[in-house]
């Protein structure tokens, strides 16, 4: 059995892009066609600069293969960001992504981006005490910050999980879950309505700069700009001529039912939470607008979809709910998470008015929205300072393929108990 993601045979949303042929010059070229990518071009052509984004296929990375969760901040609790990068630093980044879910449910609802967006609320489920500990914690720290959450009891959890199977739960009601393929192309739809020049099947090979402008070849053409934005997360693909970005790789995979009938989701998410939860091997789960039930967990299906890790998510969906018993899936996909040493995001200035945004950590729907908007905001003002985090002229993670081998041996082992 092969890889089929869900997103790509639901998606609402089906712009169309034509192939970069001949020279093209811009105000500005990006690279990568994700939420960063899509982000930055739409507010860039909102203000009146030119540009030019490439990918191969709008979405293929983890913008079109995720869970969908929009969740504000980061992973880390806001003390840890603020331990890393210092109080200021760390604050201005906590407060930007505390706004994140709005940004990206005010962008769908302006733009009528066909999203299934559903604002209805995430659920972090404490899946022991020391879970319950952890999401007690960051109650307390995010609250001290302004955030209105609730801390649900097990028997709260468990009315509105329909699971028995947790302690407790942080219930964030601004939060909500997305069609994540969708929302990327409605993004590029709408910059390409604004003015984009997006273009698919159009991968970059080499950049170089020359003359004081950056040249992007693609297999057909080029590109011409004074500014540039690498966003190519987990998914940058040979491109010869500038440093790349490093991180740990972390493979996720996720797997989905068919719609299934009132009978057996009756007592499954009554109130369509999309949830993930407090282990070191997490795993996340939700119900799609079709009524689909989707589980996901840590681990690398590979092409032909590991026995592993499909049995474990049967395995899983049926600890959670009994009732899923003999459900079959029909969908298997994976994707991968770019992980920086610390779990931050990085912005990596690699040349003049060249940028590099990756590292978001397994948290990048608001995130990227984010930091594609601000970097745009950059590229318009010259200023640095709209950016939610400072740039780094260093792209260093220590044995980063080691560690990223390490944990899909430990989420193996976990999925064969
Ligand atoms: C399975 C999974 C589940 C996740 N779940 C969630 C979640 O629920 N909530 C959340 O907030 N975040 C989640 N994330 C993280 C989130 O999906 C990512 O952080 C986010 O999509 C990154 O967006 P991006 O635009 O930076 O990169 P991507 O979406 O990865 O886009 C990078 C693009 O660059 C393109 N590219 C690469 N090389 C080249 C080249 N040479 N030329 C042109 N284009 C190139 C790729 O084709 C790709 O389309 C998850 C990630 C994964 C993988």
């Amino acid at each position: 059995m092969k890889q089929n993601n869900l997103w790509q045979e639901t998606s609402e949303e089906k712009p169309t892009f034509k192939l970069l042929e001949g020279t093209v010059e811009s105000d500005i070229t990006i690279v990568g066609g994700g939420y960063t990518g899509c982000s930055a071009a739409l507010t860039a052509a909102e203000n009146g600069l030119s540009v030019s984004l490439i990918d191969q296929q709008i979405g293929y990375g983890g913008s079109g293969r995720n869970v969908g969760l929009v969740n504000a901040g980061l992973w880390l609790p806001p003390e840890k960001v603020e331990g890393i990068l210092g109080k200021k630093d760390g604050i201005k980044l906590n407060e930007a992504l505390a706004t994140a879910p709005d940004l990206v449910f005010n962008l769908i609802n302006k733009n009528n981006i066909s999203c299934n967006a559903d604002r209805a609320g995430t659920l972090h489920c404490a899946h022991s005490q020391n879970g319950l500990k952890d999401i007690k914690n960051r109650y307390r720290q995010l609250s001290e910050r302004g955030a209105e959450l609730k801390v649900l009891d097990k028997n709260e959890t468990e009315l509105v999980t329909g699971s028995s199977s947790f302690q407790g739960a942080l219930l964030n009601e601004k939060a909500g879950t997305i069609n994540p393929l969708s929302y990327c192309l409605g993004l590029a739809r709408v910059a390409q309505s604004r003015g984009a020049n997006i273009f698919e099947s159009s991968l970059a090979t080499k950049i170089e700069f020359h003359n004081n402008e950056w040249i992007t070849h693609t297999e057909k053409g080029l590109i011409k700009s004074k500014k540039i934005l690498i966003a190519t997360n987990a998914y940058l693909k040979g491109i010869s001529g500038i440093p790349t970005a490093k991180y740990t790789p972390v493979f996720y995979f996720q797997a989905a039912t068919k719609p299934l009938p009132k009978e057996i989701i009756k007592n499954i998410l009554p109130k369509s939470h999309g949830c993930w939860d407090t282990a070191t091997v997490m795993s996340s789960f939700r119900l799609d607008c079709d009524n689909r039930f989707i589980i996901g967990g840590i681990g690398n299906l590979g092409q032909n979809i590991s026995k592993i890790h499909s049995s474990w998510a049967k395995r899983k969906a049926y600890s959670l709910y009994p009732s899923l018993k003999n459900i079959p899936f029909e969908c298997f996909w994976g994707g991968e998470i770019s992980m920086t040493d610390d779990h931050i995001p990085k912005i990596y200035r690699f040349g003049k008015n060249a940028y590099s945004i990756f590292g978001y950590s397994g948290r990048g729907i608001g995130p990227g929205t984010y930091f594609g908007k601000s970097i745009a905001e950059v590229f318009c003002n010259e200023n640095e300072d709209s950016l939610p985090i400072r740039p780094t002229s260093s792209n260093n993670q220590r044995f980063s393929r080691i560690k990223g081998s390490f944990i899909e041996l430990g989420a193996k082992i976990n999925h064969l108990i």
